[in-house]
């Protein structure tokens, strides 16, 4: 009784932790109370009758904290999208061996076609392709391997054949579950397909793949809570397939690409190669930082546009000095997030959040939009495609109509990175040659300390 009790209100805590962690106010909060659900939903689960070993679980918690707390500390922001894949590969992979050890303790008694070994084969399948497809994730993040997509000849047909055998396979043990030998090949199959499904995607598509990843590992858990009898995984791990894969969604319509693209796609393939090229025989404009500080200096609007490239010089904090003095002039300054800036859903969010930027200063998209063409200053640090007016002007550009943020129409435009090279789509963008586009060429953080050191020494007028 208390343990459904446990489970009950863990459930709640669940869904109002994925409700306020929608938004940037109420986000500490959600994380908060899904943390408390977990505590709950793991203390329901030890007080259980069925608990053999309470020493082995203790051993357990001890390593898994001992590999667990190094990495929420140690780790930068910038390599949260690694962080979450290497979590999924240890989450799917711990699916993947309880649906083991089920069938191993079913597979004498298990009738042909009972509901158990349909839902342990689901959740192994899920479990284990889940693992090593995010140990790849993981790896061509890390840059521990290339970020280009592997591709081969014969690659769709070998992928249709090694998931094909694995589905025959799993066919096999739900027809006859006592057929233990056909196991390991089945398990076999499903790890090297979870390679397989992710060495032909780009680096750069990662995240979205991991949002997929994630959506895998709540199906499989969901399974695995039917196989158990546990509502609470069933419910948890519904929440966590569904979550999953509405970002993947949201990341995909953000991008203007569909499923196939990303997944087929080899999109990162194109950056080594359409990169530069047209550009260099046109004309650009630069400032110098001190330059740069006295535009800003005498707007009265100013929108600041940040990308991945801010992440990446870890120029957060410098920004929101830069914010910081521009609003002691009384100048209205804003922030303008594009969905999928940066690396990962919400990296903007995180990053300005993380250097105490006020998040009623954080416009969407659709809102800024609209006030650019009143604006005085668009000041674009590290964005590239986000901002790329050929997404809308050029029909047959590779980002054509992907949304972005029209920093072009602002008054002055002011483009902060280290060169003219492109971003993630690899393509030119014309809004470096455009009349009142100015370029800041240096690294963000750099930078952005010299125009606060300009603004804060008093160079002002
Ligand atoms: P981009 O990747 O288009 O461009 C980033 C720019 O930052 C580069 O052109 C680079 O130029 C510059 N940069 C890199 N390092 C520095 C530095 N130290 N200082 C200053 N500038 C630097 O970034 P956006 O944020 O505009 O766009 C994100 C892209 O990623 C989109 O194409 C999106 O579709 C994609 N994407 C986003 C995901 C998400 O969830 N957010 C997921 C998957 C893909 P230079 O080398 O000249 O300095």
């Amino acid at each position: 009784m208390i343990v459904q009790l446990a489970y009950v209100v863990a459930s709640g805590l669940f869904v109002l932790a994925l409700m306020w962690m929608s938004h940037p106010s109420t986000a500490r909060r959600g994380v908060r109370c899904g943390e408390i659900g977990m505590l709950l939903a793991i203390i329901g689960t030890l007080v259980r009758h069925e608990v053999v070993s309470y020493e082995l679980i203790l051993i357990a918690m001890v390593v898994g904290a001992a590999v667990g707390a190094p990495m929420a500390f140690l780790m930068p922001m910038t390599a949260i999208p690694q962080r979450t894949a290497i979590s999924h590969a240890f989450g799917a992979l711990a699916v993947g061996l309880i649906g083991t050890a089920e069938y191993y303790k079913h597979a004498a008694t298990a009738g042909s076609g009972s509901f158990v070994m349909y839902a342990l084969m689901f959740e192994m399948l899920l479990g284990f392709l889940t693992c090593t497809a995010s140990v790849i994730a993981f790896a061509k993040l890390q840059e521990m391997m290339t970020g280009r997509p592997i591709m081969f000849p014969g690659q769709q047909i070998l992928n249709v054949l090694v998931f094909g055998g694995a589905i025959v396979c799993a066919g096999l043990l739900i027809a006859s579950p006592e057929t233990t030998q056909v196991f390991p090949i089945f398990v076999a199959l499903a790890l090297l397909f979870g390679v397989l499904l992710v060495i032909p995607i780009g680096g750069a598509d990662m995240p979205t793949v991991i949002a997929l990843l994630n959506s895998y590992a709540g199906l499989a858990a969901s399974a695995m809570g039917f196989a158990l009898g546990n509502k609470l995984l069933i419910v948890a791990g519904a929440l966590d397939g569904a979550s999953g894969l509405i970002l993947a969604i949201v990341m995909c319509r953000a991008m203007n690409r569909s499923f196939t693209n990303v997944l087929f796609g080899g999109f990162g393939q194109l950056a080594a190669t359409a990169a530069g090229g047209k550009g260099e025989d046109r004309v650009v404009r630069h400032l110098s930082p001190e330059e740069a500080a006295m535009t800003l200096e005498n707007a009265s609007s100013v929108v600041i546009v940040p990308g991945y490239g801010m992440a990446v010089a870890q120029a957060q904090h410098k920004v929101s000095e830069l914010y910081q003095a521009l609003t002691k002039r009384e100048i209205d300054v804003k922030f303008a997030i594009h969905p999928v800036a940066g690396r990962m859903p919400g990296h903007m969010n995180v990053l300005l959040a993380e250097a105490n930027v006020p998040y009623e200063q954080l416009v969407e998209l659709e809102d800024i939009n609209p006030e650019l063409p009143q604006t005085d200053v668009a000041l674009i640090i590290g964005a590239n495609d986000t901002v790329n007016p050929s997404a809308r002007d050029d029909p047959q550009s590779a980002i054509a109509g992907m949304p972005i943020i029209e920093a072009d129409k602002a008054r002055t435009v002011m483009v902060m990175k280290r060169s003219l090279h492109a971003g993630f789509a690899g393509i030119d963008n014309p809004i470096y040659y455009n009349e009142n586009t100015q370029m800041l060429f240096g690294d963000a953080k750099e930078f952005t300390a010299s125009m606060v050191k300009e603004l804060s020494g008093g160079g002002g007028h």
